[in-house]
């Protein structure tokens, strides 16, 4: 099945807003076997609306516009695809009721203009909303579906996952069945060398690598008579490629590396406890991302200065006049310092420099030292990383937990 994904809204076409939204669709709707085949963008104008939609139609068998349901007068995606249809459309009581209900809970009353939003054409599919005002609708003409979702991302994926992708399950004969293995620590090519003799594409399956913000992902996408014999060919793909590419797989599909991290913990029921100089408290947040890490996270102390690190962790002076705040050996007296010190499983920390200035030609920027301290054993790694200082910072915390997920793993 062939799907266009259409953004409509002058701040996609201006650039103002990056067309987040195509990028999610277009990923989701793959996991169905629905191809995404074109992406375009169009103005809040109701003729450029419909130029786009004419072309689409012809080419697409699904049509997944996003943006332009809002109440106001330039939010006119509605309107234009069902004049283009020739469709009416009718104010729905239920809807309303729903909208005003949502003001109400917010302690606002539904301003007369949010009324538009409660109109589709009698024969609509309708989305509801679970975090905004504007439902979105599926209208079936012909041969193609047209799925009309709100703009803000926090709106519209939800519709996405929880209603549309089901909907479009339930009618398809699915017969596809994806995998995304999520990899860190390897590049793309090496990683493309380890798993050369599965990459490409067959009548069974096809199997390609692309490049997440951090990781490297293989997806496996596997096709059968049935869901289930799709599923079957996709689960052997994934163990041959697990036999090549072990050690560097953090989880799958929805999986994130700080999820996987927790649910070590959580299996060991390990306390943890970080020292932080350069992440300046970013290994505390990413832990706090996961809810529920209060039970086994204790505490983060940022420590940049060599008095501090000497005063909270406990390090040498000795360690920091003969090998510096970056170096292996302070990392380790930092990681073993917080774990003492916090009465926890594990210390990890973090010593280097985030440049863009600093560096020398013994160490230069993105020169890092991480350390994982887990009771009587602590390892310790060089990082040599790129990028700018929020780069370096981030990559700094992304292999910390990749190195924990791998220890905790082999325990
Ligand atoms: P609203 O009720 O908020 O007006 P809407 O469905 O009319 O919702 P728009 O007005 O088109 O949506 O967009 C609202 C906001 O959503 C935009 O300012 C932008 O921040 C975000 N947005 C819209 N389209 C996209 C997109 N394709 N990718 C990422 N963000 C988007």
């Amino acid at each position: 099945m062939k799907a266009e994904i259409i953004a409509v809204g002058n701040e996609i076409v201006t650039g103002n807003t990056m067309n987040t939204n195509a990028g999610y669709i277009a990923k989701q709707i793959q996991t169905l076997g629905i191809m995404p085949k074109f992406h375009s963008a169009v103005c809040d104008n109701k003729k450029d609306i419909q130029d786009v939609l004419n072309k689409s139609i012809e080419r697409a068998e699904v049509i997944f516009i996003t943006g332009g349901l809002g109440p106001t007068e330039d939010d006119l995606t509605k309107e234009a695809v069902c004049d283009y249809l020739g469709k009416d459309l009718i104010i729905r009581k239920d809807l309303c009721d729903a909208i005003e209900n949502f003001f109400r809970r917010i302690g606002k009353n539904m301003p007369e203009r949010n009324k538009k939003q409660a109109a589709f054409p009698e024969d609509a599919y309708i989305l509801q909303n679970d975090h905004g005002t504007a439902p979105g609708c599926i209208l079936n003409t012909g041969e193609c579906s047209i799925v009309l979702l709100p703009g803000p991302p926090k709106e519209m994926r939800p519709m996405l996952d929880h209603y549309v992708l089901p909907y479009f399950k339930s009618k398809i004969n699915c017969n596809y069945y994806t995998i995304d293995i999520k990899c860190f620590g390897i590049g793309e090519s090496e990683l493309a060398e380890k798993i050369a003799h599965l990459l490409g594409e067959s009548e069974k399956a096809s199997v390609a690598p692309y490049v997440g913000d951090y990781e490297v992902i293989v997806r496996v996408t596997a096709y059968g008579k049935s869901e289930k014999e799709a599923q079957d060919i996709a689960f052997e793909i994934r163990n041959n490629i697990s036999r090549c590419l072990g050690e560097y797989i953090i989880g799958y599909n929805q999986d994130t590396l700080e999820n996987s991290v927790f649910e070590l913990l959580q299996r060991h029921n390990y306390t943890i406890a970080a020292a932080e100089s350069c992440t300046g408290g970013l290994i505390s947040a990413t832990l706090v991302n996961r809810s529920g890490i209060s039970s086994y996270f204790s505490e983060s102390i940022v420590t940049y200065s060599n008095e501090a690190k000497m005063k909270y962790l406990g390090v040498s002076e000795k360690t920091l006049d003969a090998y510096g705040a970056v170096s292996k050996k302070t990392a380790e007296e930092m990681a073993e310092g917080i774990k003492l010190k916090a009465k926890t499983d594990i210390g990890v920390a973090a010593t280097g420099i985030a440049g863009p200035e600093g560096g020398t030609l013994e160490k230069p920027v993105g020169l890092v030292y991480i350390a994982i301290a887990i009771h009587e054993n602590t390892f310790v790694y060089e990082l040599r990383l790129t990028g700018t200082r929020k780069d370096i910072r981030e990559k700094t915390v992304k292999n910390i937990l990749f190195q924990l997920y791998r220890n905790l793993k082999q325990i």
